[in-house]
């Protein structure tokens, strides 16, 4: 089989890949040089797609109470269960919770038959979590959820703002096509964060706003907007309502009182606002760290108003951009994905809307009101309102706030079912019945990126066992509810044509979504789709929206909002607990945990801290510590940063029960919400740190998965095998008995070692002249390069291992920054301290790093800032 053009199953970037099967089960992946979200580029998690398609974990069949079971059996009890709750308790008994990275024609048919059939507004998605507060600010500001520009604005501002956003780490090739930009042309970069990132290393500047300040920032710039004279009068005047209000809510803003509530100093505030005013081609990119607040809507209007003032918005290189997490948040939202909507952007409070709707799919009913948002909807399933929840394709046992709560809420429910391609999530262990999906690669239908782009996800690859289609899942469940006529798709391109068709709906009740001229196409057309970008109309040169106005409202005019500027970040004792993605896990890593290429960057959660809230908490770097809110506690990785400010901390999403002992993150997070979204607010929760002193502590190396129940623990999944991090409250008594329990490995020699004057234990399994295992302790968290011991596994230099050290014609390459060419820190910062490399372009030649995906490039541009001073000091 040649190649197949298909798209990257990860962010909302929406790379476009080329995937060959090697005829093993795996595929080779290249970037797609003619597909314009990404023109070839991929990010070290895309690049290594691959690697994650093995079979391992994977769900193959039906199961029902952990037993395998048929297809029929097992659609046959969700449709009854669904039945039996709805003729009981009504239609609001029963909810779907699905995600963004389900394909549109899933979420279609899903949406449809929650909404249009079983007559309930219960669907909710995991995009509740990433972007809905950037909906809710768009339907605010421009009568309906659309994002103005398009990615070549990216490439053609002058100065681009970065709000809330680590687009070095969770959109990357986003951020790579604009360093290109900054290259050729000089764009300017200024990143707002609380944290200092990969991103804002790249930045020209950095405005380190505390937790809650964004709206306190954006009103000061709305008040030097107008102070400076910069408004676009002309543009105001004939497409804009709500200008004087906005501005009079703003007018208390001066730099002084901004300086004040974000913590950031009045000459740097003053030196954003310049550029921001004398800037003409300006855009303003925001993500989670907008979104993700309990006044994240206000954010995104806060944000929009500047750009509404000065006009900037729907011109070439100009306009505010949400850019969206997941790959198909986007298709979601334009098929009614969210609890609050209609398919094909339509109200579900506006009746004209729910009848056209109705008639539309000649449902026998149609949800009268919105249902449940995701926080409320497993609160509902705590309270026992929800009798039968189906689960699609994500995992809230783990993602959701209160996650050990939400967890219990599942278990509460009397029927749940879950679709899914793992075999063992946190959730899955949860289901009554488990409905084995296509994974990546095996699916096929479309997705939508962050600038509107519709791009085919292609099928490369036989099912590996009797998973199908999530919707051919749903429509069968559809057909044993009666609904068979309705749900009668033969494949995703009959349902994605039903989808195109219906947004004549979108355009004939004054809204932006049209994709009519892609209905009616032949089977083959739709299977050779090339990625295209709405409005589609054959007589439109420009997919920008609202250069001339021409907003979705009643009078077509845009809303500037007054906006309070209130810091709403609580106040209580305690650290704001911020959260967030690393850049080569994804999620609840159900996917890249598969791959050892990305746990080589990081293999550990870590709890991210400023020096002197360490001190004072008498936390090393290194060290365990234990975080707690009302809600749970987890067990963390100390990583003492000055990247951080005091006051505040940060942890990664990833890691779940099945990869740690207690690494869920999203436990301690409060189920607190933005009131106008229901999007929580994933960032600004209050925890409680203190150390998780323990007696001894170990690391790990065998071929076979470890299996622990150390007081702390965190397994990587290696080229050659497994590592795991240990720690226990008593240093075990039987070393080597302890090691053979943990890495299950009961034959082979142990040999050991103890150091004498460190007290430090090694040992080591050696099987046919093999290392197979090696157990690393000492009474402090163990300080060993982690590369030189993984990729000692496998080997035959045991006697190194023993000693500790690097063998001759292995030196220590440290923590592995570039994926694509295996190089760590170690042998990077060598280069740069000794004179070998001075520039980025220098790494690239002599080491190759940074220099295929491009995904360490912050990471190596913040090693030359951080070391060439010192060397110059030399
Ligand atoms: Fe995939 Fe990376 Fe592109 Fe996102 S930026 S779509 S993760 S290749």
């Amino acid at each position: 089989m040649s190649g197949v053009r298909t798209t990257c199953a990860y962010c909302g970037v929406g790379c476009g890949v080329i995937a060959t099967p090697d005829g093993q089960g795996g595929a080779l992946i290249e970037g797609d040089k003619k597909h314009p979200a990404n023109f070839g580029r991929l990010c070290t998690k895309g690049t290594t797609l691959g690697e994650t398609i093995d079979l391992t974990g994977r769900l193959l069949t039906p199961m029902i109470g952990g037993v395998r079971a048929g297809w029929d059996e097992a659609t046959s009890l969700v449709a009854r269960k669904f039945q039996d709750a709805i003729e009981k308790y009504g239609p609001d008994s029963v909810a779907f919770y699905v995600s963004g990275q389900l394909l549109t024609e899933d979420y279609y048919v899903a949406n449809k038959l929650m909404k249009g059939f079983i007559g309930s507004g219960n669907i909710d998605t995991n995009s509740r979590l990433c972007m809905a507060s950037s909906v809710a600010g768009h339907k605010r500001a421009f009568g309906t959820d659309t994002v103005p520009g398009t990615y070549d604005d990216l490439e053609n501002a002058d100065l681009i703002v970065l709000v809330g956003s680590n687009l070095a780490w969770c959109h990357p090739v986003l951020h790579q096509r604009i360093m290109a930009a900054k290259d050729s042309r000089g764009t300017k970069i200024v990143n707002i964060d609380p944290r200092r990132t990969a991103t804002s290393d790249m930045a020209d500047l950095h405005l380190g706003v505390a937790p809650g300040g964004d709206t306190a920032l954006f009103n000061g710039l709305l008040n030097a907007i107008v102070q400076a004279g910069a408004v676009d009068r002309d543009y105001v005047d004939a497409h804009v309502n709500g200008f004087a209000d906005a501005v009079a809510a703003a007018s208390a803003f001066d730099w002084a009182h901004v300086a004040a509530q974000t913590g950031i100093d009045q000459q740097t505030l003053e030196q954003f606002s310049e550029l921001f005013v004398t800037t003409k081609k300006v855009v303003t990119v925001y993500s989670q760290g907008v979104n993700q607040a309990v006044d994240g809507s206000d954010k995104v209007n806060a944000i929009i108003n500047c750009h509404l003032a000065t006009g900037r918005i729907g011109k070439r290189g100009t306009g505010p951009f949400s850019v969206t997490g997941q790959p198909n948040a986007m298709g979601g939202r334009e098929v009614g994905g969210l609890a609050n909507m209609l398919a094909v952007h339509l109200d579900i409070e506006d009746a004209q809307h729910r009848d056209a709707v109705q008639d539309f799919w000649d449902a026998p009913r149609i949800a009268t009101h919105a249902g449940l948002k995701a926080v409320d909807l497993f609160e509902a399933c705590a309270n026992g309102k929800i009798k039968a929840l189906w689960v699609m394709c994500t995992n809230p046992a783990v993602s959701m706030p209160k996650a050990g709560h939400v967890a219990d809420a599942i278990a509460n429910v009397d029927f749940v079912a879950v679709s899914e391609i793992e075999a063992q999530t946190d959730t899955t262990l949860l289901a009554d019945v488990l409905l084995p999906a296509l994974g990546w690669g095996e699916k096929d239908g479309t997705v939508t990126n962050s600038e509107r782009r519709i791009s085919r996800q292609r099928a490369f690859l036989p099912a590996p066992g009797e998973e199908q289609a999530d919707w051919k899942i749903i429509c069968d469940v559809a057909a044993k509810m009666g609904w068979s006529d309705a749900f009668d798709f033969k494949n995703a391109a009959q349902i994605f044509d039903e989808y195109a068709k219906m947004t004549y709906l979108s355009v004939g009740m004054g809204k932006d979504l049209d994709l009519t001229a892609l209905s009616g196409m032949a089977e083959h057309r739709y299977e050779a789709m090339s990625p295209v970008q709405w409005p589609v109309q054959v007589d439109r040169q420009d997919t920008r929206y609202f250069a001339d106005g021409g907003f979705f409202t009643a009078d077509s005019k845009a809303r500037m909002l007054p906006i309070s500027g209130q810091n709403h970040v609580p106040r209580e004792t305690g650290f704001v607990f911020n959260t967030g993605r690393v850049r080569d896990h994804w999620h609840t890593m159900t996917r890249t945990a598969r791959a050892a290429t990305l746990s080589r960057h990081m293999a550990e959660p870590y709890l991210e801290i400023h020096p002197k809230d360490a001190s004072e908490l008498e936390l090393e770097n290194a060290s365990l510590a234990r975080v707690s809110s009302s809600f749970g506690d987890v067990d963390l990785r100390v990583l003492v940063s000055d990247r951080i400010t005091q006051g505040q901390v940060f942890a990664p999403i990833h890691w779940t029960s099945e990869f740690a002992s207690n690494g869920r993150v999203d436990k301690l997070v409060a189920p607190v919400v933005d009131p106008v979204s229901g999007q929580p607010a994933t960032k600004s929760s209050i925890v409680q740190i203190r150390a998780f002193d323990m007696g001894w502590y170990g690391f790990a190396v065998g071929v076979a998965e470890p299996q622990s129940k150390a007081d702390y623990w965190v397994k990587a999944k290696l080229d050659k095998g497994w590592q795991i991090e240990l720690a226990e409250r008593r240093e075990p008594s039987d070393m080597e008995a302890y090691m053979r329990k943990v890495l299950g490995i009961q034959d082979g020699d142990c040999l050991s070692y103890v150091d004498q004057k460190s007290g430090h234990t090694r040992l080591a399994i050696v099987k046919d002249g093999q290392v197979v295992g090696a157990l690393f302790g000492a009474a402090e968290p163990v300080a060993l390069s982690r590369s030189f011991v993984t990729s000692a596994l496998g080997g035959e230099d045991y006697a190194n291992l023993l000693a500790g050290r690097s063998g001759q014609d292995q030196p220590d390459a440290g923590r592995i920054l570039c994926n694509c060419f295996n190089v760590g820190i170690n042998t990077i910062v060598d280069a740069i301290e000794t004179g070998k490399v001075h520039s980025l372009d220098d790494i690239g030649k002599t080491l190759q790093a940074g220099s295929n995906c491009g995904s360490c490039r912050p990471e190596l541009a913040a090693l030359l800032t951080q070391l060439k001073p010192a060397i110059a000091a030399q």
